[in-house]
């Protein structure tokens, strides 16, 4: 399992050796959560929770099937999705006089009901979530948790009095991922999309993209401002102040599984998984080395030291299977496991503990007495330490170019007018997807790779996984 020579090998191995996901289940594209991977994803959840809680969201629970005649009401959304619903035709024997779609996204199924719930600007902002799966017809290669049919997938929908109340919550979804991020150690650029590339039926897309090590780009979610586009086809209309009906103003934020796709991609290694602390199922393993004679010394040690820990609130256990310690490193290391703890006759002798930090490979001693502590600090320094090193490798992998001859597997950075005929142009003539241009603003002086005009706006574009 080589990750520099196949990539694409060695992460759908991973995924399934790691035991984070199980492809055989017999509909392509809908793969098993087992339970090392679901617990994984549920500490990713209990984060989105918190950011969104903590932000005044209300956390809710729509069906999943939508009317057809609801679909259809914003054209250039039906536009964007047609060839990836999935339709639901009969009911029984009968079929149905109008059919129904299993969501692909929640914005046809919420707005029916927030065009009854909203009714004056007390109702305002309306901030709802939900954390469900959604459908989508993929035709391309299906690859676990990046490319699949059946998305564990966060989306939370908003409504406001106007336009700058809703651009304000843009930039709150901004602070939620940011802190989310961290949680996950990864890198991440705002690009606000191209208009042929935008969400259907958005006012603006911004898209958070982060940088695979294969050297193609990974959307991890986007934000979309609405505007009106959809509270006019769906009725959404408040009574203001004065007395008068307006039309709301909506956002969306949504991001999927594919948070665990990049945390795989991003920081795995040869070895196996390199889980951020925080989202890890163990943050810390132990292992027992015994010798001859002290197996019930070192036993109850462990146990001891375990039990210290898990009052110090880590999720840690104790490996005391009958393995040697060898083969007890390579399965913990394979499943990501941030922190391996090793206790002996020696480092009791000497009131230590020793550690290996899973990834860096670094290992030392921490003093028993203060394990607790020390553990909790080596934990976010692991982290912190993983998400500085994801940053660099892509704040280096990023490439600005002036033309298109020779072009890396990498970020690329570079001038354009500003035109969708340039854009397509640039796109089809490198076989490069234009992310976008940074939603804050970089300095830049240069040419459009399309037509050589001059030009203050760059973009970002790259190979999409
Ligand atoms: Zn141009």
């Amino acid at each position: 399992m080589k990750k520099e020579e196949n990539f694409s090998e060695w992460y759908n191995d991973l995924v399934e050796q790691a035991g984070l996901t199980d492809k055989r289940y017999p509909v392509k594209g809908m793969n098993v959560w087992p339970a090392y991977g679901w617990k994984v994803m549920r500490h990713i959840d209990t984060f989105i929770r918190q950011e969104l809680d903590a932000t005044n969201h209300d956390e809710v629970c729509f069906p999943l099937l939508i009317p057809e005649t609801e679909f259809k009401k914003e054209k250039d959304h039906i536009k964007g999705f047609d060839a990836e619903v999935y339709w639901v035709t009969h009911a029984g024997l009968n079929e149905l006089d109008v059919r129904l779609l299993l969501r692909p996204t929640s914005e046809t199924a919420m707005y029916p009901m927030f065009s009854i719930w909203v009714r004056s600007h007390g109702d305002l902002p309306l901030k709802i979530y939900q954390l469900v799966n959604t459908f989508r017809y993929e035709t391309k290669q299906t690859r676990a948790f990046i490319r699949v049919r059946e998305i564990h997938f966060f989306e939370s929908h908003t409504c406001h009095e106007d336009e700058a109340d809703a651009q304000r919550q843009v930039e709150e979804d901004f602070v939620i991922l940011e802190a989310l991020m961290k949680r996950l150690a990864l890198p991440y650029l705002l690009l606000r999309r191209t208009e042929w590339d935008k969400f259907p039926g958005a006012h603006y897309t911004v898209g958070i993209d982060t940088y695979m090590p294969s050297g193609r780009s990974l959307q991890l979610g986007s934000i979309h401002h609405y505007r009106e586009n959809f509270s006019r086809p769906f009725d959404i209309k408040y009574e203001d102040v004065d007395g008068t009906q307006k039309y709301v103003h909506q956002t969306t934020f949504g991001m999927s599984e594919r948070l665990l796709g990049a945390v795989v991609g991003v920081h795995g290694d040869d070895k196996g998984l390199v889980l951020p602390p925080d989202i890890a199922p163990v943050q810390v393993v132990i292992i027992p080395i015994i010798a001859k004679g002290n197996l019930e010394e070192i036993t109850q040690n462990t146990r001891d030291l375990a039990n210290e820990l898990k009052a110090a609130g880590i999720r840690v256990q104790v490996d005391e299977g009958d393995e040697r310690p060898g083969a007890k490193y390579y399965k913990w290391e394979l499943k990501g496991v941030p922190l391996r703890l090793e206790l002996g006759g020696r480092d009791i002798a000497n009131g230590v503990v020793s550690y290996a930090r899973r990834d860096t490979g670094e290992k030392g001693t921490v003093l028993r007495k203060s394990v607790g502590e020390d553990v909790e600090a080596l934990l976010l320094k692991i982290s912190q330490d993983m998400r500085a090193r994801a940053q660099q490798r892509m704040d280096s992998s990023i490439t600005t170019i002036d033309s298109l001859d020779d072009l890396p597997e990498k970020w690329l950075r570079f001038g354009w007018c500003g035109t969708e005929e340039c854009g397509k142009k640039i796109e089809e003539t490198a076989d490069i997807k234009i992310l976008g241009s940074p939603y804050v603003k970089e300095e830049f002086h240069g040419k459009c790779l399309g037509c050589g005009k001059e030009t203050d706006t760059v973009v970002y574009a790259a190979r999409a996984m």
